[in-house]
């Protein structure tokens, strides 16, 4: 398998050497959203500490925030078998795993990943002396048991892995993608916030009463406004890192983005899903509901916060949102639009988008699939240009998508849509 090596820059900096992401088939992307009902149901919790053996000096700790170890036994003094749960069922494949290991004295070690029935193992390990810091784990150190065949999706998974890993006094850190908890978010927020027409508030408090942190960029009582959200998935963290690069962008020195902000209004939502995200949750929120099936009830107190942000500011400012993008990760990047046949805020804004990122990324042919069912909303993008008439969209990037390129991706994207977003409003259209 070929593979590269690549280098990400943001609070820390990342140097993972990923798998080969080039496939023989284009993803088909993801069939018609089923409708479910999202009132909310029982979570399990992960017990959180440190795991302990006889006649051993190795320890495993969960003991922090974002993904799970939910149990893990000794087989023999170099082996072990840990158990990864979901936070309820039914739930999609995303077993976001994390632990902590250290021994008294140096040693290599197995580490067996299982699954709970139906499930497979999915995100390729990362290692890390920080918890910020991450490496992918070398594939000689990596075995794969009865993986498919298929290039995306169950099918091409292994049911379970064992990870070789030196360990030592010096805790180790491993995990199916980086930790970007709710604290590392605000860090990264509060940051920006050096800028002048910056600032980061709250709209309201998750399930579990954690704040959920609005960014407002630029003009704030402008009458043209976006709207930004991500991470309603905990483990989807490449979609999270494509948004922070896009956001940075517009927060950005450039005379594009300087410009852009004294016309526009920008609203991120960089977690909308806080609680599921620090406790490791697979997919849903506290209440046990996929966030992005319920914006068409708002049963949950996340997607109600932004729903109720959304119509006061356009009551506040008596103006429009133009333009609303939901970022995800899933098996391959992939751009998820609306019919071009319906008119929103900006007519053909993003098809002429996604044209124009093409054309400045060499060599990359993005992958769109529209749809033209809109109801019932049930996921944001359908809320979005329903209730609002925002041109919408979900901009998916793939789990093991090189981490440079969804920086530049981000980088890209951003100032190619300042630059078309500025001259339709020019043109009042
Ligand atoms: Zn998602």
């Amino acid at each position: 398998m070929r593979k590269f090596i690549f280098l990400f820059t943001c609070i820390s900096t990342i140097f993972l050497q990923a798998q080969d992401v080039k496939k023989a088939t284009v993803y088909a992307g993801q069939g018609e959203t089923v409708i479910v009902p999202t009132d909310a149901k029982p979570t399990q919790k992960q017990w959180k500490g440190n795991f302990t053996f006889k006649d051993s000096d190795v320890i495993f700790s969960n003991d922090f925030d974002g993904a799970r170890l939910n149990g893990i036994i000794k087989e023999n003094d170099s082996t072990f078998i840990a158990l990864i749960t979901s936070e309820n069922t039914p739930i999609n494949i995303s077993p976001w795993y994390a632990f902590k290991v250290a021994s008294k004295e140096p040693k290599q070690i197995n580490v067996t990943l299982t699954y709970q029935e139906g499930i497979k193992h999915r995100y390729y390990p990362k290692l890390s002396d920080d918890g910020e810091n991450w490496e992918v784990l070398d594939s000689t150190n990596y075995t794969a048991y009865e993986k498919g065949n298929a290039d995306f999706g169950m099918g091409s998974l292994p049911l379970s892995v064992t990870l070789k890993l030196s360990v030592s006094n010096k805790p180790l850190w491993v995990a199916g993608q980086e930790l970007e908890t709710s604290a590392s978010v605000r860090e990264w927020a509060t940051d920006l916030t050096t800028k002048k027409d910056i600032t980061y508030s709250s709209i309201g408090k998750s399930k579990e009463g954690r704040d959920m942190g609005l960014l407002s960029i630029g003009k704030a009582d402008s009458k043209n406004m976006i709207l930004i959200i991500s991470r309603q998935h905990p483990p989807e963290v490449t979609g999270y890192l494509a948004m922070k690069a896009f956001v940075e962008t517009l927060t950005s020195d450039s005379k594009l983005a300087q410009k852009f902000r004294k016309k526009f209004g920008v609203f991120v939502v960089p977690l909308m899903n806080p609680d599921g995200v620090d406790n490791g949750h697979w997919r849903h929120n506290l209440g046990g509901i996929d966030l992005n099936r319920d914006w068409a009830n708002f049963n949950q107190p996340e997607t109600s916060a932004v729903r109720d942000f959304m119509v006061a500011k356009e009551k506040e400012t008596e103006g429009k949102f133009y333009f609303g993008i939901d970022f995800h990760s899933t098996w391959d990047d992939i751009y998820y639009t609306i019919d071009s046949k319906y008119e929103g805020n900006m007519p053909g804004l993003v098809p002429d988008w996604l044209t124009a990122v093409k054309a400045d990324l060499p060599g990359y042919d993005p992958n769109i699939k529209s749809s033209d069912k809109l109801q019932p909303t049930a996921v944001s993008k359908n809320y979005f240009f329903v209730a609002h008439e925002a041109e919408a969209l979900v901009f998916e990037i793939g789990d093991n998508t090189p981490r440079d390129f969804i920086k530049e991706k981000g980088e890209v994207s951003a100032n190619k849509l300042m630059e078309l977003m500025l001259s339709r409003l020019k043109e009042g259209k």
